[in-house]
């Protein structure tokens, strides 16, 4: 009951890369760059299980960005022809590269991190990738001509990635899909089955991530825009909870989902975010409980997961450490209580 693990992303050393920033550039090159991920990620994850959480990651330390990491070793990824466009539906803006062919995984993309981490830690490991529908939304097409084609496209080369961690090791692997936050029927529609084709003959345990985004200046005012009731679970649980996939990672904690619609969730385990990423302010271990508790209201305790709203990365290095073990201890708790 109530096993502890985050979202994704942790802030990086700034010994590795620039702190408390998205797309953080990197301070080193070449081979010393690629000692420090290595030596960030083990880092990482010491530091997470002296917080105290049970399914750690790698902290996405060995990635400047959570899909962009990914697209790195992929051919017909052109990263010198990139298009400004408005992304999420033009909440934001980003320079994305352009697809000019068949699409074709170079290698496997994360294998060295994931090697450092499966040997650092004995606890479960859970490892992310982008899914489908939020990988082709930060992308510009300037080969397939059809966005749902795309996605197919790279769910295939996902789908060998996800086959590789799986064989060293990894425990949990996890689609994060903030897209599908955002266009609700399509993710009924494609999305999911986009999804489903990435997790195909996967025995491990799968994982999708749906948030509302990092908590930097565009989410923020986006999220004013949503209204007091944020609904948009709503339109996708079901179509998840008749999906293959086994667990569903969500807001909780200050956010205005509202909790009963983890009810949709008949049949997974809901990883509940309990910790806030757009606020420095550290959740006590109280708060925590108190969400994890709320949560037992609509889903079984034991299908509960304590986790973090979203990824930590733009976060500053000892708030995102010291927020897990709140996790922790509140979990603890709720599950001393209960
Ligand atoms: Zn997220």
């Amino acid at each position: 009951m109530f096993e502890t693990t985050l979202a994704g992303s942790l802030p990086k050393p700034s010994w590795l890369a620039t702190p408390n920033v998205l797309w953080a550039p990197w301070t080193l090159t070449g081979q010393p760059l690629q000692e420090a991920k290595e030596d960030a990620t083990a880092l990482s994850i010491r530091r997470q299980e002296e917080a105290g959480i049970d399914i750690v990651s790698d902290g996405e330390q060995a990635r400047q960005h959570f899909v962009h990491g990914f697209l790195a070793e992929v051919d017909g990824v052109d990263f010198d022809k990139k298009v400004r466009m408005g992304i999420r539906n033009n909440r934001y803006e980003a320079d994305c590269p352009t697809v000019t062919s068949a699409l074709k995984r170079r290698r496997f993309v994360h294998e060295k991190e994931a090697r450092v981490a499966r040997a650092t830690t004995a606890r479960k490991l859970k490892f992310t990738l982008p899914g489908p529908m939020t990988l082709i939304d930060t992308l510009a097409d300037g080969h397939y001509g059809d966005r749902v084609k795309m996605a197919f496209a790279f769910a295939e080369l996902l789908n060998q990635e996800a086959k590789d961690l799986e064989k060293l090791g990894v425990d949990v692997i996890q689609f994060d899909e903030p897209a599908f936050n955002v266009y609700l029927a399509e993710t009924v529609e494609w999305g999911v089955p986009a999804l489903e084709k990435a997790t195909e003959g996967l025995k491990c345990t799968t994982a999708v991530h749906i948030c509302y985004g990092y908590g930097i200046e565009a989410n923020i005012k986006w999220k004013e825009t949503l209204g007091e009731s944020w609904r948009q679970y709503e339109q996708t649980f079901p179509a998840l909870d008749r999906s293959r996939i086994q667990q569903v990672s969500l807001e909780c904690r200050q956010s205005h989902v509202p909790p009963e619609l983890m009810k949709l969730l008949k049949s997974k385990t809901v990883l509940v975010g309990a910790i806030d990423v757009a606020s420095e302010k550290i959740e006590t271990p109280e708060e925590v409980a108190a969400t994890l508790k709320l949560a037992t209201q609509f889903v079984d305790p034991e299908r509960i997961q304590a986790c973090t709203n979203c990824g930590m990365a733009p976060m500053t290095l000892n708030t995102a450490y010291a927020k897990l073990r709140a996790l922790a201890q509140g979990a603890a708790l709720a599950r001393k209580v209960l």
